[in-house]
């Protein structure tokens, strides 16, 4: 491992995840972020780690749907019109990377990623003492109609080819598994080894304290220039004094194109939104997630309460929250559960981090040969937040990344 300090810019749970990575490889740390930790779209997600996860959402499928997207408010994905314009470009990009050679780059890097996910997550529990806001219950995916199971055949059998453990159930057994699930399911598919916390927004602020009680330095200010030397960078500039730095890791969740802009390469990502809702725990007797997969959100039983988590729209970055989609969520949950959950205590809407062909960019950056990346983690940055910031500190350590993260090569866009 080198010396000097490594410059963590961003205190979601990937960058945090990441600093406590490089902490533990003997490197000292600073992270800095003009937010506390853990405040954007760490804040609120379902939950989930979601190891099944192994197919790119952007795939020819999907891409066939999007004319539907267009129309549909109230689908489980959605496109926000007046912002079309905005969204060509990188809508354009999506197109390409739906070919099955680019899909197959994705699978193969997310088998690798997949395969690191629960065991990163547990070394971290143990590491960072996180036990009581982790459950191992499994998770449970239900389907309301035979057509909606079997368009997932694709994404079981890559599944089970990465050895993803799972049980297809019919509709009573996922009401055993779930009690209070409406008799419309008809099939379920279980995966024993799914793992949930219940308290997203205290893993990150967990993982902060345990960081700076190990001497790690969290600074509030927002980062915004690089001074450089050749290939090095050698100071990171905030509204303070330029700090020198030996690394440097970009982890700034959606905001991370900015920063990849001053240093010379593109991170074309887009804020996915998704909203949550927060429901007392009003008659909830099952204690794993459970998502509606025709609907495409979870609901997770959570420290605080039930939390409906999910839905995705595309659209430019700053218009307003389209809280109907919120809304929806709690009509799907009284057709999922009927009765179950009590009275709204919150709601949230957040920014997933998403580059067109839905594969994180996780590697060296292109330009600079201190400056590294963990941004672009769509759908499953909690999932992979701990497995990228072991990757990180692997490749600082001088180790190459295993030849499938290719595909996450963060030079890839230029
Ligand atoms: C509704 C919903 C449900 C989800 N469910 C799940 C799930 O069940 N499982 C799962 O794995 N994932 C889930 N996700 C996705 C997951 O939440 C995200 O992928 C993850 O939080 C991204 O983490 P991050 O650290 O990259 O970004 P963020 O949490 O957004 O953190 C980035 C940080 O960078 C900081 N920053 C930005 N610019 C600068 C700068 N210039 N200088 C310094 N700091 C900067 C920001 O202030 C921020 O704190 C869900 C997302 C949503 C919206």
């Amino acid at each position: 491992m080198g010396s000097g300090t490594v410059a963590v810019i961003g205190a979601g749970v990937v960058g945090m995840a990441t600093a406590r990575a490089l902490q533990r490889a003997g490197r000292e740390v600073i992270v800095l972020d003009g937010e506390d930790p853990g405040r954007k779209t760490s804040f609120g997600n379902a939950g989930f780690i979601a190891i099944d996860h192994v197919l790119p959402l952007c795939r020819p499928e999907v891409l066939r749907r999007v004319p539907r997207m267009l129309m549909d408010r109230d689908g489980p994905l959605t496109v926000h019109l007046p912002s079309l314009p905005w969204l060509l470009p990188w809508m354009a990009r999506f197109a390409f990377a739906a070919r099955n050679s680019e899909v197959k780059k994705g699978t193969d890097a997310f088998g690798v990623l997949m395969a690191e996910a629960n065991a990163a997550w547990k070394s971290e529990i143990q590491a960072s003492g996180l036990g009581e806001l982790f459950r191992s219950r499994g998770a449970l995916y239900v389907y309301e109609t035979d057509d909606g199971f079997a368009a997932g055949a694709r994404e079981r059998s890559l599944q089970l080819a990465k050895g993803t453990v799972m049980e297809i159930v019919s509709g009573d057994r996922a009401r055993e598994i779930a009690p209070g699930l409406s008799p419309r399911i008809v099939k379920g598919v279980f995966y024993p080894h799914g793992m949930h916390t219940v308290d997203p927004w205290h893993v990150v602020t967990a993982l902060a304290e345990r960081f700076t009680a190990e001497g790690g330095r969290i600074e509030k200010a927002m980062v915004c220039g690089f001074d450089t030397q050749g290939e090095r960078v050698t100071a990171v500039r905030t509204a303070g004094p330029p700090m020198p730095v030996s690394d440097v890791v970009i982890c700034a969740g959606r905001a991370s194109g900015e920063i990849t802009r001053l240093l010379g390469f593109r991170a074309p990502l887009v804020a996915e939104r998704g909203y949550h809702v927060m429901l007392e725990p009003t008659n909830v007797r099952f204690e794993l997630p459970v998502s509606p997969a025709e609907r495409g959100f979870f609901i997770t039983p959570m420290r605080e309460g039930l939390r409906l988590a999910g839905t995705v729209e595309l659209g430019a970055p700053d218009r307003p929250a389209s809280w109907h989609r919120a809304e929806l969520l709690k009509k799907h949950m009284q057709d999922i559960f009927p009765g179950v959950g009590g009275a709204e205590t919150s709601r949230w809407m957040g920014e997933r981090p998403s580059l067109p062909d839905f594969r994180p960019a996780i590697g060296r950056a292109p330009r600079h040969r201190n400056v590294y990346c963990g941004y672009g983690h769509q759908h499953v940055g909690l999932t992979l937040a701990t497995a990228t910031g072991r990757l990180i500190a692997r490749l600082m350590e001088g180790e190459a990344l295993p030849a499938a993260m290719a595909g996450c090569d963060p030079g890839r866009f230029g």
